[in-house]
């Protein structure tokens, strides 16, 4: 298995400068060899993110929450991919629920947010995931067939991606989806993805899962062959518990990579 697993931290509308350059310094070291770890910050603070991340010759990727669907012009309030770039960003999240539900954030602008991506060379972490509801009822693959569809088109060869799977529900609440249960929807993602990308492809494609990880279930997850790293929001945010979640899910990947030998 050769696919590099990836910790990222999601600080939502949350943090400040110097809570930023406090977190960076002290996330900053271990260094990590098994695992990139990105942190998505709220926009105003990519510029301090890529001075702290230079000055500390962080491993710690620069990443962002959002992108303007648009490449640049008259659209007040929005930042495009080739700005985002500029300060570094490596990844970017796409469609995540809280954008779908607050934001009304439309599919077609998901399209054209990939497309802008992948014109400036950063690659999307896109956001899938079914409600409690559609849980329920046993809609899960359909639910997630949809939102792949509908951002990645009916031609196959998009750009690289990142998926990030994660259950409304999970998200926030306290109530994360167990960790065979995440394993078992990242194995159809998997194959789902084959109507896109050609199937060394799809082994090469990241499956994050994301919804109320901390660092007392995360290496769980990484125990699972589909599962090929998290999405962290409210457990990110202090660096102690983000270093501890880090280095619980470096040991978990050290034994699969034993596991498999
Ligand atoms: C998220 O914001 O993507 C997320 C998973 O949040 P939390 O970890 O707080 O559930």
């Amino acid at each position: 298995m050769t696919r590099t697993q990836l910790v990222m931290a999601n600080w939502k509308q949350q943090g400040s400068e110097p809570a930023l350059t406090q977190w960076l310094s002290e996330v900053s070291v271990p260094d990590l060899a098994e695992l990139s770890r990105v942190l998505c910050v709220p926009l105003p603070y990519l510029a301090a993110l890529r001075q702290q991340r230079a000055a500390l010759q962080s491993a710690v990727l620069a990443g962002a929450q959002q992108v303007s669907a648009w490449t640049g012009g008259a659209y007040t309030g929005e930042v495009s991919a080739a700005m985002l770039r500029e300060f570094g960003v490596a990844y970017t999240l796409v469609g995540h629920s809280e954008r779908r539900q607050w934001l009304l954030e439309t599919a077609d602008s998901r399209r054209a947010q990939l497309a802008a991506l992948w014109q400036q060379g950063i690659t999307p972490v896109l956001c899938v995931g079914e409600t409690a509801v559609q849980h329920q009822q046993g809609q899960t693959v359909d639910v997630l067939w949809q939102q792949l569809a509908e951002v990645l088109g009916p031609q196959p060869a998009p750009g690289p991606l990142v998926l990030a799977y994660e259950p409304v529900f999970a998200i926030g609440s306290g109530q994360p989806l167990s960790a065979p249960d995440a394993q078992q929807v990242h194995q159809k993602l998997r194959q789902l993805l084959q109507q896109w990308y050609s199937a060394a492809d799809c082994q090469q494609i990241r499956i994050l899962y994301g919804g109320s990880v901390n660092s007392n279930n995360a290496a769980e997850y990484l125990r699972y062959p589909d599962i090929d790293g998290v999405l962290v929001g409210s457990g990110s945010l202090q660096a102690d518990s983000f270093n501890a979640l880090c280095l619980t899910v470096q040991s978990a990947i050290r034994e699969r990579q034993v596991a498999q030998i």
